[in-house]
């Protein structure tokens, strides 16, 4: 121990010299805890098939042997299969030059915070909503403000834009199927609000489409074109099961590709993660294959969910919102007392709401378990008789 350290205790973050903003803030946090059913992250349940293991150990092996040199900065191969992929699923033809990738999408939208955004700029999204637009916003500088949802949590345009033409954003998020909601958002909203934005600034507007792979809809690709202030961005971390490889991407106008190379990294993309996702591209039906199940387990989660009184916000992800909890303690107790019968979902701090991934069937069977004790298991509460009669006081203008 340093005789500063017994003077006067160890350092905390505070102590240091850290930007302003940063004070008394809190790092993202989704508890990872020791439990047997963890449906608190939206990831994808299923373990990667084994020919698939094979086939990541096989070219990890291949680039093994030049893991002296630096990696494609470019990573030439996989632009080039992730625009196949998107081409080949997402209803619009895209070559590599329009695509860009990074270690999750969580970097790909800091690399365009940090293009379009920074000190003295603004960025907007529609709230609840992800919260690491947000965070990122902070930690490049970007002021971040709040733009509204409505109580069914969809995006009403006229309130939209209007939130638009009074902040003048130079970045727009669009998060579509949203999180954590579940909802996406219409073509014709998402058009509208790239139209507002283009009278206020113009902006950016970036559609996050982290789970559109599991939307009973279609992808927003097909927007790019003629559009070049759009950025559609998709990860690897839930359809293609592979969040621990931390694979996000962007596409959009090649211009828009040049403009990250001016704050990427050089050499971001390490030659065992383009190996690694490369093999998951080889492997993308069968991978595809698992998001159908899990696509109709949803579609069942809603259904049982429903039947059992809990209102549920449509989803068109891998998980779902169900509520309400207004009884003592509200959603937080809700969430503990599911977390009792060892079973993990989120409280977004959607005031009344929880969030539950979509598990193997044998998960949400559990999960189904521990909500139908909080309907009738010892010491339920009375909540869904409360949500009745919330709604009857709210289609009675109370
Ligand atoms: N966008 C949304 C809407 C998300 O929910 C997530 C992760 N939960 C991400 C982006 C980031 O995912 P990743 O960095 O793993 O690609």
């Amino acid at each position: 121990m340093s005789s500063t350290e017994q003077a006067s205790g160890p350092t905390r973050i505070d102590d240091l010299p850290i930007r302003a903003e940063l004070r008394g803030q809190s790092p993202y946090g989704a508890p990872q805890l020791d439990v047997p059913v963890r449906l608190n992250t939206n990831e994808n349940p299923y373990p990667l098939p084994e020919p698939l293991v094979e086939r990541i150990a096989e070219r990890v092996r291949e680039v093994a042997r030049d893991l002296n040199r630096y990696p494609d900065r470019d990573a030439v191969e996989l632009r080039t299969e992730l625009a196949r992929y998107l081409t080949r699923t997402g209803g619009h033809p895209l070559r590599r030059e329009q695509i860009w990738a990074a270690n999750g999408s969580n970097e790909v939208i800091q690399q365009l915070l940090q293009t379009f955004g920074g000190p003295g700029r603004t960025a907007l999204g529609f709230e609840p909503s992800y919260s690491m637009h947000a965070l990122i916003a902070r930690g490049t500088g970007t002021r971040w403000v709040s733009g509204p949802r409505g109580a069914d949590f969809t995006v009403d345009v006229p309130r939209a834009a209007a939130a638009i033409a009074e902040h003048r954003p130079d970045v727009v998020f669009v998060t579509t199927p949203n999180n954590p909601t579940g909802n996406a958002v219409p073509a014709e909203t998402v058009l509208a609000l790239y139209e507002a934005a283009q009278a206020a600034k113009p902006s950016m507007v970036i559609v996050d489409e982290a789970y559109v792979e599991f939307s009973h809809g279609t992808s927003l690709l097909p927007l790019l074109a003629g559009r070049p202030h759009l950025v559609v961005s998709r990860t690897m971390s839930k359809a293609f099961g592979a969040a621990g490889l931390r694979l996000g991407y962007l596409a959009a106008d090649p211009a828009v590709v040049d403009a990250v190379q001016l704050v990427r990294l050089p050499y971001h993309l390490s030659a065992v993660t383009q190996a690694t996702a490369l093999a998951a591209l080889e492997h993308t039906d069968t991978l595809l294959g698992y998001v159908e199940q899990l696509k109709s387990e949803r579609d069942r989660l809603v259904t049982e969910l429903r039947a059992l009184d809990f209102e549920v916000t449509e989803s068109d992800a891998n998980f779902v919102q169900f509520g309400r909890f207004e009884g003592p303690g509200g959603s937080h107790a809700a969430w503990q007392r599911i977390l009792d019968h060892g079973v993990l979902v989120r409280d977004n701090g959607v005031p009344g709401w929880l969030r539950v991934s979509t598990g193997t069937p044998a998960e949400n069977d559990a999960f189904l378990d521990a909500v139908r004790a909080l309907r009738h298991g010892p010491g339920a509460d009375d909540s869904a008789e409360q949500t009745q009669q919330t709604q009857k006081k709210q289609e009675q203008g109370a």
